[in-house]
């Protein structure tokens, strides 16, 4: 188990040099690393994705615990430090590939799939994007985000950290917050803390007709926070105020109503009679 004084001398042992634009910044609290393990649920008959195991401190209990471990890490300095710190494991397999172009197709013959990280923060946005549609047969994901953003991904309509991003996800997948973690239990330590958040995709049944637009109507409604929902519409969609007013009205929304006042079914409902109108 890697502790913070192991990490800082694995790290200068091997003359590593710790790259901030990879999002590097390594895990070093035993009790972290256990209860990230525990809530991915591991059995000898899963299969896990990591992603960026880096020196491999979450990486040796997700082996432990799985059948296998398919690791993608895209920085080669770091992969000897990974590669000696889990030579006593024969189910890791290391992929030196940027995550974001590889080619994930490779995944589909496996089965009981989970998918765990402790997050490079630079490329949260698209590797979570990757999980809902990218990833089919990917079921939950536990990953280790930036607080805000968990709080932005776990939020409620009416709140103030509900917005575009909070719907584009939840309506793919439930979004729990699992395990606070402060900054301090990293090396080199950020400047944010941390939650561990668990997605779990469902099968939606109430769907929009056309669901380009409706991530259009979603990011639309939410582009100037501070203007009603009428404005951002008609803005970006050029329908007159007044139309606007007549579609809320009959969704029974008010006509002063805010983007982070709508459930995702009333987003569903108004994307559904927009696109008649356009
Ligand atoms: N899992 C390790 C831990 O918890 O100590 C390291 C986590 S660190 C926050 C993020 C890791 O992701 C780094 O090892 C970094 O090199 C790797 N990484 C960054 N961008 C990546 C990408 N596009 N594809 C794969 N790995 C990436």
């Amino acid at each position: 188990m890697q502790n913070r004084s192991k990490v800082l001398k694995i790290i200068d042992n091997h003359n590593f040099r710790v790259k901030k634009f990879y999002g590097q910044n390594f895990l070093t609290d035993s009790f972290i690393i256990t209860k990230i393990a525990e809530i991915a649920c591991l059995d000898k008959n899963t299969t896990v994705l990591e992603i960026g195991p880096g020196t491999g401190a979450l990486t040796e209990e997700l082996l432990k615990r799985s059948k296998k471990v398919i690791a993608y890490e895209i920085d080669n300095e770091v992969i000897p430090i990974l590669k000696e710190n889990t030579d006593n494991y024969s189910n890791l397999e290391i992929i030196n590939e940027d995550i974001l172009k590889a080619d994930l197709s490779r995944l589909k013959d496996e089965d009981n799939l989970v998918t765990v990280a402790n997050l490079p923060y630079y490329i949260t946005s698209p590797i979570i994007d990757l999980f809902l549609n990218k990833m089919p047969n990917i079921k939950r994901a536990i990953y280790m985000v930036q607080k805000e953003v968990a709080d932005r991904l776990s939020a409620s309509e009416g709140t103030k950290d509900y917005n575009s991003f909070s719907i584009l996800v939840q309506y793919y997948a439930t979004c729990k917050k699992q395990l606070f973690v402060s900054r301090k239990s990293f090396v080199p330590e950020p400047n944010v803390d941390s939650v561990v958040i668990e997605l779990e995709k469902y099968d939606r049944t109430f769907k929009p007709k056309n669901e380009t637009l409706f991530k259009r109507v979603v990011e639309s409604s939410f582009k100037e926070r501070r203007k009603t929902l009428i404005n951002n519409l008609s803005n970006s969609f050029k329908i007159p105020k007044d139309t606007l007013k007549d579609v809320l009205c009959n969704l029974g929304i008010k006509e002063d109503a805010r983007g982070e006042t709508l459930t995702i079914d009333d987003y569903i409902h108004l994307t559904d009679i927009m696109e008649e109108m356009l």
